[in-house]
């Protein structure tokens, strides 16, 4: 299988070649030729697995094979969750559209509007977008997608995760009734299935790896410690093993930054990526990280969603997340292009409902390991930790913080209020 075999015309197999890719991954060879031939696609894939090509290659195909007129509408829409996904995505379509006169822009929020709207005037083709943004946009009348032609909805999972659920619907109101639809997903949980059902006309259904499963070349360990040793734990795992590039999930922005600090007294060079941080200093710590500057990145989920970081040896769950889905996301952070990886997860006793729960979701045992120093403490409760709670030192600080984290204004209130309280985390970074 080749890319020319696919069909992709020659400017795009230039730029393919540019960027060094020799054969399609599997998820590329599934999707590509339905979507050229104009059929929606509801596909199971992760972020690691070109799944961004798969889209975007023959997207950018039938834009440049079926020119319109001078006068540029937007006719692709790429919806994203998050704002570090619309930047790798925005990039990857400048790549791949190199040899073609097809023109790009992304816009997300946490930045100044004004050169995203400047870059919609000079007429684009393909428009990446997280959804906050795009409805900004186009309530202030400075953007129309009434000729959007393709629809991609990227990671339709953590959008529904991150309360973007009515704002998807709106955005589907805006767009012509007549199109062809993408939705790529990770995870296939009930309301996935009914977000295709009521988006997708007659899908062809692609996956790169089955349905709701771990990565099978990820290793995975659990190791049971007291909450009080995680921090002197992970800290040893990463001297002892000399690990150089290792990817920490936290599951609040506080507990990134706590943790942030101590591994730097502790001699690791290491930064935090939450949605608390400027874009400026997400984009700074992705990339010293990236260069091998900083060893440690240590991010909440919803930062971390689809941070395209090739290659990586180690993910660590210094905390699991209470979502059993986005262990799977976390751990497909490793172990990319065939590459093996490790995925560990430092687990005390509070967390042992959500284990079990993750346990069930890949239908896997994992290999549980105690290190000797760091044993868990017998006396603790498996009381799980309330989605939320800020942990230790909640009290005082809570009783001083009006709104929660995630809430940031009015439109957030709403939307969390309408939202299921069960699933709500205190790490999300909104658009
Ligand atoms: P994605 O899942 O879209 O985030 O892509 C993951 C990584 O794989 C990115 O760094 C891509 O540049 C890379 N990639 C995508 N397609 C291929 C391919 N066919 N061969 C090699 N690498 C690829």
């Amino acid at each position: 299988m080749s890319f020319k075999s696919l069909g992709l015309s020659e400017p795009l197999l230039k730029a393919i070649a540019k960027k060094g890719y020799e054969t399609p991954s599997p998820i590329q060879a599934k999707a590509i030729p339905p979507v050229l031939e104009g059929k929606d696609v509801l596909a199971s894939a992760q972020t690691g697995t070109g799944k961004t090509a798969g889209f975007t290659l023959p997207l950018l195909h039938f834009l440049s094979e079926n020119p319109k007129e001078k006068y540029r509408p937007i006719r692709a829409l790429i919806l994203t969750p998050t704002r570090e996904l619309a930047a790798q995505v925005f990039a990857n379509v400048r790549e791949y559209s190199e040899f073609l006169n097809i023109k790009s822009a992304v816009i997300f929020g946490g930045v100044n509007q004004k050169p995203q709207v400047a870059a919609i005037r000079q007429g684009v083709d393909v428009l990446v977008a997280t959804p906050g943004r795009l409805i900004d946009l186009e309530n202030q009348g400075l953007l129309s997608i009434k000729r959007v032609e393709v629809f991609v909805l990227d990671e339709a999972d953590r959008m529904l995760d991150m309360g973007f659920l009515r704002d998807i619907e709106r955005v589907m109101k805006l767009m012509p009734a007549k199109r062809q639809n993408l939705m790529f997903s990770a995870t296939f949980s009930k309301d996935i299935k009914k977000l295709a059902y009521s988006i997708l006309n007659n899908p062809v259904q692609v996956e790169a790896t089955p349905e709701n499963t771990a990565v099978e070349v990820i290793e995975q360990k659990v190791y049971r410690v007291a909450k009080t040793k995680k921090t002197g734990l992970i800290i040893k795992l990463i001297s002892e093993g000399n690990w150089q590039q290792v990817l920490v999930f936290t599951r609040t922005k506080h507990g990134a930054n706590r943790l942030t600090k101590k591994m730097v007294s502790a001699g690791i060079s290491s930064a935090a990526i939450h949605g608390n941080k400027s874009q400026g200093a997400r984009t700074k710590a992705l990339a010293g990280f990236k260069s091998g500057k900083v060893r440690v990145l240590i991010a909440t989920d919803i930062a971390a969603r689809g941070l395209d970081i090739p290659l990586l040896p180690h993910v660590v769950n210094f905390e699991l997340p209470n979502i059993s889905e986005d262990y799977v996301h976390r751990i497909g952070r490793t172990g990319r292009a065939g590459a093996s990886g490790e995925a560990l997860s430092l687990v005390s006793a509070d967390e042992t409902l959500y284990l079990k729960n993750i346990e069930k979701l890949i239908a896997q045992k994992i290999p549980v390991d105690i290190v000797e120093g760091f044993e868990p403490d017998p006396n603790a409760s498996t009381e799980p930790i309330k989605p939320g709670q800020n942990r230790q030192r909640s009290q005082g600080r809570r009783q001083n913080k009006p709104k929660s984290e995630g809430g940031s204004n009015s439109r957030n209130s709403n939307r969390n209020r309408n939202r299921n309280r069960n699933r709500r985390r205190n790490n999300d970074s909104r658009n």
